[in-house]
């Protein structure tokens, strides 16, 4: 097997005498026999041992280290999935450092190495060493300035590649070809002109920061959120578009840190948001909300700006408002869903269906602290925000923002009366 990397060879006694230690450099490492298998006259492989040899641009022989029976200890314990780790060898006594391999290349070759020399004879299609060359230094990062060079270059994009900006060239979809990278991290397609985001996709597994601002989308679907997306993603742009609602879905996203919806045309946010307990960075500025979900107040956050979300007057005026006349006999339903909540029921997501679980998540609290489920009253209370973020962004004139509560019971709306305000129509 051969596979590329960074590596770095450092003598254990140099290493123990001077801290200076020689820069990683790209490199080829093959592991197999040293020339062509040799076959007994039964057939079998004779039982020559392992090598491992290393090949870079300023070594293009390559350096060759008896694999089999000559490992002192590996090291990968914590950093094998962010592709390095150590080998050290008894002769010569060195140690051999690898970085910015593919996990699952320098998995395969550790587990070849920990294997005892019978077992290692056995393994086949290992290559023979003695034309191991070095390999062109792998593509990590395209730009593309225009449109004809983004769809020329596309097709031929290496595997390899981590990062794709491709900002202001016009794009109004996003190539299915791209989802083909399965190591990009960082893909930028802001400044362009697409209006939807695709719902039969598989994106890459490791993309962990998407721009898609100063775009014409006008939705977020909710298989956008069901993607491999929701476990890697931790920086989503969606600022400067028509966004007008974003899914409860978007909850799923458990490793986002930083959300930017501004400039949006986004009129209610979903009522779990504050279940991205992650969240660092909430940006929903300049968009058209009149309240915001109550559980934004159950995060901590080190940055959020709401600039632009203001209390209606009209609704401001209107403190004590005539009772409603909606209290009805719940359902069974609602009664088994405030059971769950108010008893602390353990409810294992993955054993329920989406619905019902969206269902329990759907409660509102009323100020008394019971659920509300579909019998009850919603309305807003207001909220300052001062200890949800470090940094606060606001309107200054305001003494605090609308947010989404409820009423369980007449007589808690009776109780509650004084702070709470009816909903504005949307
Ligand atoms: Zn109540």
């Amino acid at each position: 097997m051969k596979f590329t990397c960074k590596v770095s060879v450092v003598s254990v006694d140099i290493s123990r005498t001077s801290h200076a230690s020689p820069k990683p450099c790209h490199s080829t490492v093959g592991l197999g026999h040293h020339g062509p298998e040799k076959k007994s006259s039964s057939g079998e492989v004779s039982s020559q041992p392992l090598y491992l040899k290393i090949c870079s641009g300023k070594n293009k022989q390559g350096t060759r280290y008896k694999a089999t029976s000559n490992v002192r200890a590996m090291f990968h314990r914590f950093a094998m999935s962010q592709g390095r780790a150590t080998v050290s060898l008894h002769h010569p006594k060195v140690d051999i450092h690898f970085s910015e391999a593919q996990p699952g290349e320098l998995c395969q070759f550790l587990t070849i190495l920990r294997l005892p020399p019978e077992k290692q004879k056995r393994i086949e299609n290992l290559a023979s060493l003695s034309d191991l060359t070095v390999a062109k230094k792998a593509v990590r990062k395209f730009v593309a300035d225009s449109f004809a060079e983004y769809r020329t270059a596309l097709p031929k994009l290496p595997e390899t590649l981590e990062q794709l900006r491709a900002v202001s060239i016009g794009l109004v979809e996003i190539d299915i070809r791209i989802m083909r990278l399965a190591l990009l991290r960082y893909l930028d397609l802001s400044k362009n002109s697409l209006t939807a985001l695709p719902v039969d996709m598989s994106w890459p597994g490791s993309l962990t920061q998407l721009d898609l601002s100063h775009n014409k989308l006008t939705s977020v679907p909710p298989e956008f959120c069901c993607s491999t997306l929701a476990t890697s993603l931790i920086n989503l742009n969606l600022s400067n578009n028509a966004i007008e609602s974003l899914p409860d879905m978007l909850c799923t996203f458990k490793a986002l840190l930083v959300l930017d919806v501004s400039h949006c045309k986004i009129t209610r946010l979903p009522h779990i948001l504050g279940d991205l307990k992650q969240l660092r960075r909430l940006d929903i500025s300049h968009n058209q909300l009149k309240y915001l979900p109550k559980s934004l107040t159950m995060l901590r956050m080190e940055e959020l700006s709401m600039a632009g979300v203001l209390f209606d007057p009209v609704m401001l005026s209107r403190r004590n408002w005539p009772p409603p006349n909606t209290w009805t006999v719940p359902s069974l339903m609602d009664l088994a869903a405030t059971a769950v909540v108010c008893n602390r029921i353990a409810v294992v997501h993955n054993q329920l269906p989406w619905l019902i679980h969206s269902y329990l998540k759907s409660a509102l609290s009323c100020e008394c602290g019971r659920p509300i489920f579909l019998n009850g009253l919603s309305c807003l209370t207001v909220h300052t925000f001062k200890g949800v973020a470090a940094s606060v962004q606001r309107n200054q004139d305001q003494y605090g923002e609308p947010i989404e509560t409820g009423a369980c019971s007449q007589r808690c709306f009776e109780r509650f009366r004084h702070k709470l305000y009816p909903l504005p129509a949307l």
